[in-house]
């Protein structure tokens, strides 16, 4: 599999993964590989939620003339292959970091973004009217132990007071009664406007509304290198013809390969994350598991699993995977998520999986994302450490907004650059120590 920490160049036009959203969406016809040199007014490369969106708003809302590049089919990074929880939030702090790091009123400020960044995707799903078999709302982090259930419910009052969030503790009860008969939970806190959807079909919508509005899509197409003209203005290579361009957005994330922005590469550590979808669960395994509902849930590990049920009674069931690429494909990969499933679900022996597919996430430095002008004309947003599906929708608002000179909300996640990490090329072995600790502290501690 490809890995955008060793591989210089991204390889063009790759099929889906054999996932379970490219079994079940209908997919529109990839659009041609660009052929003829170009001059544009902006390119954005990647063709996932950040630069369709991102596309779509500088069109629609800005009028420019957008060249999208995407290497291989639109959604076929992270977009079209996640869990499809639409979450409250991006990066790996929830508020209470937030607050200690940036204060109570900058955080609060974090809260409304969050808020800001489900709302987009449910207008971008209203004003394309997207088919994605969006969910009711609703998402449950799981205490998977006692030391970490005993701070729930000060999690959700804390929210609730300081936020007017209005997170809801649920005890060890509560939740086996509505929701769960796992064994290894211990009670929850339930968000209420998360929800869950098919994430490929959301991109399918994105790209259909970007070309709508006049956005030149060319898929099979990747970027292979840059460098400024004299009147500071981009010239782009590609496989078969060249761009010019007055600005240059950066929207290929944890996918964006080794050569291509060496400040990005060395500010991001690709993680795959890794998902079975399991056969569907009969009438009788739906009861004796209580997954009769379709809330999204993650729980408290260091090593996080996060699952859902999905419209035809399957279970989609993620988790961490192998640290290089080469190794993603390896079969100790589902095995294990299966036994984790089952390890919470004892009642499931005897259920297998039927998909199993991963992707790469780009993890920033200090657990937070960017959305940024890196240098003058050329922008880029990353780092979204696994939670991107709401957010990547308003970084495409953003992006477009700091490309066209309008102010955006004074965030630090859009006042700096993501930082490089020390000792980048030693940045799989500190992946490898993390979770040798991550397995340590969710069995024993
Ligand atoms: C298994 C998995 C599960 C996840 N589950 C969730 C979830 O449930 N909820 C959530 O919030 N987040 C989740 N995420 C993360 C979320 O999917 C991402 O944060 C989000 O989709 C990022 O979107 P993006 O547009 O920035 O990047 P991507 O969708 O990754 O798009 C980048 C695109 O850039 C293209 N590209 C790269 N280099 C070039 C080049 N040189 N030229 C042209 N094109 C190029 C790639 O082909 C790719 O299509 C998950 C991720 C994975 C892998």
């Amino acid at each position: 599999m490809y890995d955008p920490l060793n591989d210089s160049r991204i390889a063009a036009g790759q099929a889906y993964p054999h996932s379970y959203w490219a079994q079940h969406t209908d997919i529109a016809a990839p659009t041609a590989p660009l052929q003829q040199d170009v001059h544009t007014d902006v390119v954005i490369v990647g063709g996932g939620y950040t630069g369709l969106s991102c596309a779509y708003q500088l069109a629609t809302r800005f009028n420019r003339e957008v060249t999208l590049l995407e290497a291989n089919q639109a959604g076929w990074g992270c977009s079209g292959r996640n869990a499809g929880f639409v979450l409250r939030g991006t990066g790996r702090l929830g508020l209470a970091q937030l607050t200690q790091r940036f204060g109570i009123e900058c955080a609060r400020l974090f809260h409304q973004e969050y808020g800001e960044a489900i709302a987009q995707v449910k207008q971008m799903i209203s004003l394309g009217n997207i088919r994605c078999d969006n969910q009711p709302e609703g998402y449950l982090k799981v205490a998977h132990n006692a030391a970490m259930a005993a701070e729930l419910p000060e999690q959700a009052a804390l929210l609730q007071r300081q936020f007017g969030y209005q997170a809801e503790y649920l005890s060890p009860q509560q939740l086996k009664r509505d929701y769960m008969h796992n064994t290894q939970a211990y009670g929850a806190v339930r968000f209420p406007d998360c929800f869950g959807l098919n994430p490929l079909a959301l991109a399918q919508g994105y790209t259909a509304m970007a070309k709508q509005s006049g956005v030149q899509l060319y898929t099979g197409s990747p970027l292979l290198s840059w460098q400024r003209e004299a009147n500071g203005s981009f010239l782009l290579q590609t496989p078969k013809a060249q761009l010019r361009c007055k600005q240059l957005i950066l929207a290929s994330n944890a996918y964006t390969p080794k050569g291509l922005y060496p400040a990005l590469n060395r500010a991001c550590l690709p993680v795959l994350s890794s998902i079975i979808v399991t056969q569907p669960l009969s009438p009788v395994q739906l009861e004796q598991s209580g997954l009769q509902h379709t809330q999204l849930v993650m729980d408290t590990r260091a090593l996080k699993y996060y699952y859902r049920k999905l419209p035809d009674n399957r279970i989609l069931f993620g988790g961490r995977s192998a640290v290089y690429g080469k190794d993603a494909e390896k079969a100790v990969y589902p095995a294990r998520l299966l036994a984790a499933l089952k390890a919470c679900f004892p009642m499931l022996t005897g259920l297998d999986y039927d998909y199993h597919w991963s992707g790469w996430v780009a993890v920033s430095y200090d657990d937070l994302p960017r959305v940024c002008e890196a240098e003058p004309g050329l922008f880029y947003a990353a780092g979204y450490c696994g939670s991107g599906v709401s957010f990547s929708s308003l970084a495409g608002v953003r992006l477009a907004e700091l490309a066209s000179g309008v102010a955006v909300p004074a965030l630090p996640i859009y006042q700096s650059q993501l930082a490089p990490f020390p000792l980048p090329a030693f940045r799989r072995l500190g992946q490898q120590a993390y979770y040798q600790w991550g397995r340590f502290k969710d069995r024993y501690l």
